[in-house]
């Protein structure tokens, strides 16, 4: 069976269908955290280091939900721009007052990055509910304003690129798709430049997402979101924490691994390999790593694709 539905909507307009498999031509970017230790430095070094080469378009470094962790973005992805990587950090409001943020983006501005990922943010461990400050910013749509008003004032030579989240299977907090489509709609028309989604593990949320997008006269490039699941347990509590299904093929086959961790690693690479295949097949602009900072999966991920390139 396929990682995915059997009968997939097709892409709707902006995503044209491509000629078999084409990792080759499709944008890949991977996704950093900043690390807390020295030896999480190390791991995350190494694993730029392994990865580089593989025609990775941009690495992208989260922003932790609050504390110290949060600061460190900025330090990491210059670390990987100086290792030769196009470096998107990504920025959220939590916590941040206005001005603060308006420092923040003028920083990620002088730094040549190759862009920035604007987001609202999670809410901080322990607490339930976003809180704006009431001199922050409450949507991810008004710090993608707030960054071209700063590239307007500064009068930067270059547009930087500007990421945001999308959900193929709505934001948690959203009461309904249409609206969470709308709010999408309205954070690209504030002058975002592409939507990096949320992970998902069921390619037809994806198709009908894209659907649901151009027919919003969303016309962004889509990228997909792909967790190479570590394991059963990592699938179920991401897929938890983000609102991703769980397809009861990968849980079974998963289950079929009788509890061998590296088993259930290399269900989730031959996971992910399939959807990124019927991914690329379908249209989809490239795909987004969510490597966690390890090399292993993406490496084998990437040279199942590269024997696909060569076998269609
Ligand atoms: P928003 O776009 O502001 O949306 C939040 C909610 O408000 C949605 O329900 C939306 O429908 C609604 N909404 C949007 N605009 C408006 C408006 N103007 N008025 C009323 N409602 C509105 N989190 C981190 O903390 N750090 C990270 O580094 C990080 N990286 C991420 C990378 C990707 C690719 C993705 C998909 C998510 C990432 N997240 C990260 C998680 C993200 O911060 C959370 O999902 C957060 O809850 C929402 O962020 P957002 O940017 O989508 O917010």
């Amino acid at each position: 069976m396929s990682a995915t539905s059997k009968n997939p909507v097709p892409p709707a307009g902006g995503l044209p269908a491509k000629d078999g498999v084409t990792a080759q031509k499709a944008a890949v970017s991977v996704e950093f955290f900043p690390p807390k230790n020295e030896a999480g430095a190390a791991q995350m070094l190494a694993t730029a280091e392994a990865l580089r080469g593989r025609g990775i378009a941009f690495a992208s470094v989260t922003c932790g939900a609050g504390g110290a962790a949060r600061e460190h973005t900025l330090e990491y992805s210059a670390l990987l721009q100086k290792a030769g990587y196009a470096v998107v950090p990504h920025l959220t409001c939590v916590g941040y007052s206005g001005e603060e943020l308006v420092a923040l983006a003028d920083r990620v501005l002088d730094a040549g990055f190759a862009g920035v990922m604007a987001l609202r943010g999670d809410p901080p461990k322990g607490e339930t509910c976003f809180a704006t400050r009431p001199d922050g910013l409450a949507h991810a749509s008004e710090l993608v304003e707030l960054i071209r008003e700063r590239e307007r004032l500064r009068g930067a030579g270059r547009r930087l690129r500007i990421g945001v989240a999308g959900y193929p299977e709505k934001h948690p907090e959203s009461p309904d798709e249409a609206t969470d489509l709308r709010w999408l709609a309205h954070k690209v028309s504030r002058g975002a430049d592409l939507v990096v989604t949320q992970l998902f593990f069921d390619n037809a949320v994806y198709f009908r997402f894209a659907a649901r997008c151009a027919a919003a006269g969303i016309c962004a490039p889509l990228t997909p979101g792909i967790l190479p699941a570590l394991s059963l347990a990592q699938a179920r509590k991401f897929g938890a924490f983000g609102g991703a299904a769980l397809p009861s093929e990968l849980e079974r086959r998963m289950l079929a691994c009788g509890g061998d961790a590296e088993a259930e690693r290399r269900v989730g690479v031959a996971w992910a390999h399939e959807q990124v295949r019927e991914l690329l097949a379908g249209g989809a602009p490239g795909f987004h790593l969510y490597i966690l900072n390890r090399a292993e999966s993406a490496l084998e991920l990437f040279d199942l694709l590269a024997t696909d390139d060569k076998t269609v």
